[in-house]
C-alpha cells in the first residue's frame, strides 16, 4: 500500500472504513504485538462537539455533515418515494452519530440466522460476546456484563416524558422491561472506545497500528489476504 507520505508500506490487514466493525476489528487485531493494522476512513476525524454532546444528533441527522445521508432507491411500498438513510461518515462511522441507545436483537433474529445454516450466530452463540463487550452500571447477570470496553448506563439526565410513555403503555397492559433503557455513556463512539484502547499500548510495544483519515478514497477491495490496493 502506499502511504499519505507517498512511501511504499505494507500492513498484515488493512481495514476499509473506521466504523463501529472496523474499529473493534482494528482494536481486537492489535492485540497481538506482532501484526501491524491499517485503518482506512473516508470520514473526517471525530473532533467536532456536534459528535459527542448527544444533542447533536439533531444537526448530524439531518444534515451532511460527517453524515453520507444517502437516499434508497424509490420504494414501490412508499409509492415510489426515496426514503432518507444517514450514516456516518467519520471515525467512529454510524456510532459517532447514532443515538446511543444499547440494544440487542431478539433471540429469535440471531436463532433464525443460524437456523439459516450460519454456524455460531444463535442467541446462546453470541451471548457470551455481548455480555464480554459490556460494562453494564446497573446490570450483572446471565444476560449483562461488568468490564467490557463498552459502558452501558441509564440516562444520567433522564426527562420526566419517557416515564409518563412507559406508565401510559403499561396501564394498557404491556410489560415493563427494564433491560431496554440503557444508553451507551461515555465515551460516546465504538471509535472512542476500541481506538483510545489500542493507541498507547500500540505505541509503547512499538506496534505499527496506524489509522488514516482521507476524503479521497472512494472505493475498496474486500480485505482478503490477497488485497493488494486500497486507492481513489
Ligand atoms: C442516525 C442513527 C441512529 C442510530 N441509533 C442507534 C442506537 O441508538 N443504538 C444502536 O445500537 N444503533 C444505532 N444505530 C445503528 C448503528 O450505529 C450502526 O448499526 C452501526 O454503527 C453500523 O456499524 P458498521 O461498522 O456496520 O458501519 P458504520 O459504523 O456506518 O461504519 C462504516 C464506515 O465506513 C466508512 N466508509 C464507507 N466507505 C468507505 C470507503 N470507500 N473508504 C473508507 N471508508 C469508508 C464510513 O465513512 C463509516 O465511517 C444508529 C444509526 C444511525 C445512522
Amino acid at each position: 500500500m502506499q502511504s499519505t507520505q507517498g512511501t511504499d508500506d505494507t500492513f498484515d490487514y488493512v481495514i476499509v472504513g473506521a466504523g463501529s466493525a472496523g474499529c473493534v476489528l482494528a482494536a481486537r487485531l492489535s492485540e497481538d504485538p506482532s501484526v501491524s493494522v491499517c485503518l482506512l476512513e473516508a470520514g473526517d476525524r471525530d473532533k467536532s462537539v456536534l459528535l459527542h454532546v448527544p444533542l447533536g444528533i439533531a444537526v448530524v441527522v439531518p444534515w451532511p455533515v460527517h453524515n453520507w445521508a444517502f437516499s434508497t432507491v424509490p420504494q414501490p411500498g412508499l409509492d415510489g418515494r426515496r426514503g432518507y438513510q444517514p450514516r456516518g461518515k467519520a471515525l467512529g462511522g454510524s456510532s459517532s452519530i447514532n443515538a446511543m441507545v444499547y440494544t440487542r436483537g431478539h433471540r429469535s433474529d440471531y436463532d433464525g440466522w443460524a437456523a439459516l445454516g450460519n454456524a455460531g450466530w444463535s442467541y446462546d452463540d453470541v451471548l457470551p460476546y455481548f455480555r464480554r463487550a459490556e460494562n453494564n452500571e446497573r446490570l450483572a447477570d446471565e444476560f449483562h456484563g461488568r468490564g467490557g470496553p463498552l459502558n452501558v448506563a441509564d440516562p444520567r439526565s433522564p426527562s420526566g416524558f419517557p416515564e409518563l410513555w412507559l406508565a401510559a403503555a403499561e396501564s394498557q397492559g404491556m410489560k415493563r422491561n427494564a433491560r431496554t433503557t440503557t444508553h451507551n455513556a461515555p465515551p460516546t463512539s465504538v471509535a472512542t472506545v476500541a481506538l483510545d484502547r489500542i493507541a498507547t499500548p500500540s505505541v509503547n510495544r512499538g506496534q505499527r497500528t496506524i489509522c488514516g483519515v482521507s476524503s479521497a478514497i472512494t472505493r475498496s477491495w474486500p480485505a482478503t489476504p490477497r488485497t493488494i490496493a486500497v486507492q481513489s
